[in-house]
């Protein structure tokens, strides 16, 4: 063999061997879910870069079990107990560290990586979320729930840990991505973006009709059943101005909402000097998901491009509140703030999963927040409403969750 092709081979092996060396480490809680499929559609195309540390799932064991076969991770947990027989006889000889419940998400969360995907939904997503904080690397946070509830103790411990947390959520990661080290005292107002979900022009008559399945698939986005039930109520864009609050440290006067329902501008800020910052991207949760892995360098993905010319007209209006009050409730929370906004997260997951289970209407999900929210002096005697610990978060959210029971109870 000439010596120039030896050279070239060994440069070759070299370059290869030094792309395995500096493989990032990366962990995945909730990857059986809708960000973590996409989170995990992305890596796939690029295993160079990437190597997985850990894999969590709280249900479905047979899909945890085939991600681990395909993506190899050095640690999978799932959270529901009852299903570890059936992941451990799944993955029968395979080297992987297994584990279970809570502390099993938490020990996932825990393992050293350099960036973690914190996608679990729902309040449930606090404790890893936390855990994964902790650890101080780079955490892409889609879990919107953990900063609803608990965000001042959220952000000081992320602070603390000097953790980079970067937002998944596309109205928040296309704010990321315009302010992108810009000071903060620059900006006059924020605006996230709304599709108006799938029921924008519905009469209250016809959203008091709305059922489980009509509201669980989202014209745009395609997403687990829990936020597609949140954005047809606006309540998700809601829980995302509390979240803007706290990841871009603004005051709620300073934070509003948008109806846009083509979906093409994810977020709009708004600078002292009048001018006007956009982000657009096609409606695809890969790109913000490519964004947070690749951050601070930029990764392909094969989404489509944006095509204005084909678009035509991006339209906008005023969101409307007296059919959608899920919105109202949240700005309410977050003016209130405190415990506020984890008492109205808490009620929101009970309703939602009351009409999931076809306990409650649609419209009976504003109307049971309401009540609960309306018992704050009531429940700011549990750990005196504070919510600096995560033990009074928890103790708040269990005292919330108990009365909306109890409010599910009196509707159905
Ligand atoms: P999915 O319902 O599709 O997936 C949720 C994931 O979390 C699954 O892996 C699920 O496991 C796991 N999980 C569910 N409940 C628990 C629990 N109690 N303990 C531990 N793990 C649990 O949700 P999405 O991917 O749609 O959303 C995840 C988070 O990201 C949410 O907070 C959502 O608001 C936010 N988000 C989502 C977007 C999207 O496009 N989907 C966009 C922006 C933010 P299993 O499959 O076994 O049930």
């Amino acid at each position: 063999m000439a010596k120039e092709t030896v050279a070239r081979e060994t440069m070759t092996r070299e370059t290869l061997a030094r792309k395995k060396m500096t493989r990032e480490t990366l962990s995945i809680l909730g990857a059986t879910g809708s960000v973590g499929s996409s989170t995990l559609a992305i890596v796939e195309q690029q295993t160079e870069r990437f190597e997985i540390v850990a894999l969590t799932a709280q249900n479905n064991a047979t899909q945890l079990a085939d991600l681990c076969r395909r993506f190899k991770p050095q640690f999978a947990a799932i959270g529901n107990e009852t299903q570890f027989p059936k992941l451990k006889e799944a993955l029968q000889g395979c080297d992987i560290e297994l584990a279970a419940g809570t502390e099993g998400l938490i020990e996932a969360a825990t393992r050293p990586a350099a960036r973690i995907m914190a996608a679990i939904s729902g309040f449930a997503g606090l404790a890893p979320s936390l855990a994964a904080v902790k650890q101080g690397s780079i955490v892409m946070l889609a879990n919107k729930e953990c900063l609803v509830s608990a965000g001042a103790l959220f952000m000081a411990t992320a602070a603390q840990a000097k953790c980079r947390m970067l937002p998944v959520d596309s109205e928040h990661n296309a704010i990321y991505q315009i302010l992108d080290g810009r000071p903060l005292s620059d900006i006059k107002r924020l605006i996230l973006t709304a599709s108006g979900g799938p029921f924008r022009h519905f009469t209250q008559a016809e959203l008091a009709k709305v059922t489980v399945p009509m509201a669980t698939k989202h014209p745009i986005w395609p997403m687990g059943a829990k936020i597609s039930i949140d954005s047809a109520t606006l309540m998700n864009k809601g829980l995302e101005l509390i979240e803007a609050q706290y990841l871009f440290a603004q005051p709620p006067a300073c934070l509003d909402v948008l109806v846009h329902p083509q979906s093409i501008i994810h977020g709009l800020v708004y600078l002292h000097d009048g001018a006007v910052l956009a982000q657009m991207a096609t409606p695809d949760m890969r790109i913000p998901i490519a964004y947070c892995l690749g951050w601070p360098h930029r990764l392909p993905t094969d989404c489509a491009p944006l095509d204005l010319e084909h678009i035509g007209k991006l339209e906008f209006e005023a969101p409307d509140i007296a059919r959608f009050p899920c919105l109202q409730l949240a700005k309410t929370a977050m003016q209130l703030g405190g415990g506020a906004p984890t008492i109205l997260n808490a009620a929101n997951e009970i309703a939602v999963a009351a009409f999931q289970a076809e306990k409650i209407g649609f419209m009976q999900i504003p109307v049971l927040v309401g009540t609960v929210l309306d018992k704050l002096p009531q429940l700011i005697g549990t750990a005196n409403g504070a919510v600096d610990s995560i033990e009074q978060v928890l103790a708040l959210d269990s005292e919330a969750r108990r009365i909306a029971e109890e409010e599910v109870a009196k509707l159905g």
